[in-house]
Order: structure tokens, then C-alpha cells, then sequence
């Protein structure tokens, strides 16, 4: 058996109800086991065709499944539960996202374990914060608590990198976030990524790689992909008091 980590999202239907209604059809699976059921949060949602508020939680379970046979079966119930994919990150009933499996690092045309864009989600990192707040980014190096912590001091600083002309406009689209404070990298290496809450580099990066706390975000639609990553990395992430 290897512990796995889940994190549960939806913003169409009775949420509550389908997360538990998905864990006890996850728990038919014979080499399936539940652990623990983190709270129930509410978020932003994220994306310009995203919907209405979200909910989010997460599972910690036990499997013998390997990665790849556990992403079906992740699928198959979200589509169990009237997931349809028609638009990215448009509103669902339920997604279900395979964050961390042990500490593997997994990279496969369907499956990228952990999940490549867990470690600045708030609406990710919270509930998963309440079961294992010492479970370890095997890639990154720090602690689900490091992660948070990043994320939640008192001012967010954000770094942005690589924007060329679109700086301007991006600076437009940080003043649409309360209490972010903005820092310019002339070059990768000029900001040190782990004194900041997050950094975002725009297009290509000539010469060295870049350290993987850098966000590497697309030129083309970069107002949009600022917007939602601020939106997943510096919005509110509030527990709901259970009943
Ligand atoms: P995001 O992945 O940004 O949260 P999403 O959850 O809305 O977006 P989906 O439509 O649920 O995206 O999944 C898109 C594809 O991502 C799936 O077809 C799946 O093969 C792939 N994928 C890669 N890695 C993972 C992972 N760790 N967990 C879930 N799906 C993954
Ligand atoms: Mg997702
Ligand atoms: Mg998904």
C-alpha cells in the first residue's frame, strides 16, 4: 500500500454531497483505502469561463494501484459524476486531481504526479495543509506547510520576469489584487525565488534553466494566465464550519 493525496474540486450540483458520494464509490475499489477526509473549503474560482465559488477538499488514501491505473479510475469517477470537459477550467460537478503519490515523480503524456500546478494553489495547499502538513514536494523540496507559508505572508510579493513589453498591462492586472507587492526580475538569478511569495517568468528563458519556484507563463494570454494564477495563489481560501 502507498499513501496518495487527492484534491477535490466543484462549483456545479450539491458539492458537498458528490465528495462524499465519490469517496464511498473510490472505497468500493478493492485496492483502495481511505485514510482521511480533509474540511470543506470554499474559493474564488479560477479561469474567465470558470463559474461561480468553488468547493474544495482533499483525500489522503491507500492504494496498491499504480499511478497511472489510479488517474483512470479518478476519471472514471468524475465522469461517474457528470464531469464533462468541454471547456478547461470550466465550471464541474467534480475533479479530482492525483497531487502526490508517495513521493514519486511521475511524468507521462497523461499523468504529471505531483500534480504541476499544486504548489502556489491555495485552494490546493489548504485542505491538503489540515491532513499532512509535513508531507514533502519531492521535487521542490519543501513541506506542504512551506508552501502555504509562501503564500500567506502578511504581503504577497510577486515577482514577474521575462515580460518585456507586456509589463505595463500586467501591472494592471496586479492592482486587481488587494495587498500584492510587485517586484521586477531583470533576469532569473537577479531575485532570489524563496524570499518571495511567488515568481512568474513570461516566455522564453535564454541561457540557464530556471529554478522550478519560478512559474514559466505563457506570452500569449499572459493578462488572463497572471489573472488566474494570482486568483489560485493569493484569494482568500476560507474553511466552512462543519455541520
Ligand atoms: P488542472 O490540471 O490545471 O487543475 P483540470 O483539473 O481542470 O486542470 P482536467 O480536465 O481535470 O484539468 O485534466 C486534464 C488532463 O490532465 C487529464 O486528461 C489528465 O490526463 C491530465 N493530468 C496530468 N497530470 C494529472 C494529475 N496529477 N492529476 C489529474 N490529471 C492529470
Ligand atoms: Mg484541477
Ligand atoms: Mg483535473
Amino acid at each position: 500500500m502507498v499513501q496518495t493525496v487527492v484534491a477535490l474540486g466543484g462549483n456545479q450540483g450539491h458539492v458537498a454531497q458528490t465528495f462524499d458520494r465519490a469517496l464511498s464509490r473510490m472505497k468500493q475499489h478493492e485496492q483502495v483505502q481511505s485514510v482521511e477526509t480533509a474540511a470543506l473549503y470554499r474559493s474564488a474560482a479560477m479561469g474567465a469561463c470558470a463559474g461561480s465559488e468553488f468547493l474544495n477538499s482533499a483525500w489522503v488514501l491507500e492504494t496498491t494501484l499504480e499511478p497511472i491505473r489510479l488517474l483512470d479510475l479518478l476519471q472514471e469517477v468524475e465522469n461517474e459524476f457528470g464531469r464533462s470537459r468541454d471547456v478547461r477550467w470550466g465550471p464541474r460537478t467534480l475533479d479530482l486531481d492525483l497531487i502526490f503519490y508517495d513521493h514519486e515523480v511521475v511524468s507521462s503524456p497523461r499523468l504529471i504526479v505531483p500534480h504541476s500546478h499544486c504548489w502556489y494553489r491555495r485552494f490546493v495547499l489548504t485542505p491538503i495543509e489540515d491532513l499532512r502538513p509535513d508531507w514533502l514536494h519531492p521535487e521542490l523540496g519543501l513541506t506542504i506547510r512551506d508552501l502555504c507559508k509562501r503564500l500567506s505572508v502578511g504581503s504577497f510579493r510577486l515577482a514577474i520576469g521575462g515580460a518585456g513589453d507586456l509589463a505595463p498591462t500586467l501591472t494592471g492586472v496586479v492592482r486587481e489584487f488587494q495587498n500584492v507587492e510587485l517586484v521586477y526580475a531583470d533576469s532569473p538569478d537577479s531575485i532570489e525565488v524563496s524570499d518571495v511569495s511567488l515568481a512568474v517568468w513570461f516566455g522564453e528563458c535564454s541561457g540557464e534553466k530556471l529554478h522550478p519556484l519560478w512559474l514559466k507563463s505563457p506570452t500569449r494570454d499572459a493578462l488572463q494566465a497572471l489573472r488566474d494564477t494570482l486568483t489560485a495563489a493569493c484569494t482568500a481560501v476560507v474553511a466552512i464550519p462543519s455541520p
